[in-house]
């Protein structure tokens, strides 16, 4: 079978190669994959910067039918559409997995990179990790959901948002778009949605963010927040930026939590006078666990979040990569592998 694998000559590209995969072992089930998302951790592990992968099959942002079971699996049967996620497989034992936070397992198993993934014809699973996907949600629309929905869902969460409160969503682009949509239409909050690209806050305003800030021609949005609405409740950053970082801890009112989500590879200047008398919580957050991903999902099927996706071919994972270099991309690009069968 056809697949995308981390190439060795090339640093951050991928080449489309035949692979043989391993016979099931206990408790594996083998994906008949439909598509699978491009993710900029995609990019990151082409390019080796979380350790060098070569021959590894990317793609954590996979959907798919399952075409056999291991004998001794219960969880799936043959037919079943299921999701490959980043959070690939937990240990199942350490105080992380045990307690609901098995994201941060620190044996986990992540798709595309420690374990092969998505981006190929066929992906062998761990059947009791694979989420299933629900009736009725578009499986293009839940390929994004599997990464950058159940990331922004998750991160809501951990902030504490409650319904009528305000929550100030930094970054509009992949995250973002889905962050507005869940805070909007799934936890009631009301959306202040900050991005220096006037077209992605066009866009966040159609998605229902209550206001928008430019902090180009709106100046600093800390203090653009404050004044408008006294503070946010809670705010969310999916920027990889610094700044944006600074501004959000600025723009929250006192004992409100901001959760990291994006990676830009600085520091952020935390005054600790403002963090102790206001009480500030910085927490990170990172994507969610299966339970998560399938509320997540839910919420999908039920039409209150519809992620924006563009079908590509597993040909062009290349060009996609340089388009997302670039910042040319709105939405998601999702590998469609019917496309690929046409070729
Ligand atoms: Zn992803
Ligand atoms: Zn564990």
């Amino acid at each position: 079978m056809k697949a995308a694998i981390v190439s060795s000559e090339n640093k951050g590209k991928v080449e489309i190669k035949d692979v043989t995969l391993p016979p099931l072992a206990p408790g594996q089930a083998l994906v008949d994959i439909e598509y699978c998302g491009v993710c900029h951790t995609d990019l990151h592990v082409a390019k080796g910067d979380f350790g060098e992968v070569p021959g590894r099959i990317l793609g954590h942002e996979g959907i798919g039918i399952v075409k056999e079971i291991a004998p001794d699996v219960t969880s799936l049967k043959v037919g079943d559409r299921v999701s490959i996620a980043w959070f690939f497989q937990g240990c199942g034992t350490c105080e992380y997995c045990l307690t609901g936070r098995e994201t941060f397992c620190r044996n986990v198993k992540n798709a595309g990179f420690t374990v092969d993934g998505a981006m190929a014809e066929q992906c062998i699973v761990e059947a009791d990790y694979a989420v299933k996907v629900p009736e009725g949600l578009d499986p293009a629309q839940a390929s994004s959901i599997t990464c950058a929905g159940v990331t922004c869902y998750k991160a809501i969460k951990v902030s504490d948002v409650k319904p009528g409160q305000w929550i100030a969503i930094y970054g509009c682009g992949g995250l973002g778009n889905l962050a507005i949509q869940y805070a909007k239409n799934v936890f009631n909050a009301k959306v202040i949605a900050i991005d220096i690209n006037d077209d992605k806050l066009q866009l966040a305003k159609e998605i229902g963010a209550d206001l928008v800030c430019n902090p180009l021609t709106d100046g600093d949005a800390g203090e653009w927040i404050q004044d408008k609405v006294g503070g946010a409740h809670a705010a969310v950053v999916t920027a990889v930026s610094k700044v944006a970082f600074n501004q959000a801890v600025h723009s929250v009112r006192a004992t409100a939590k901001v959760v990291a989500v994006g990676l830009p590879p600085e520091t952020m200047d935390l005054e600790i006078v403002k963090t102790v008398l206001d009480g500030i919580q910085i927490i990170g957050s990172l994507v969610g666990t299966r339970k998560d991903l399938e509320e997540a999902f839910q919420f999908g099927a039920e039409g209150k979040v519809v992620p924006i996706v563009q079908t590509r071919c597993l040909h062009e994972v290349n060009d996609v990569f340089e388009e997302m270099e670039q910042g040319k991309i709105q939405g998601r690009m999702v590998i469609d592998m019917h496309k690929y069968h046409h070729h």
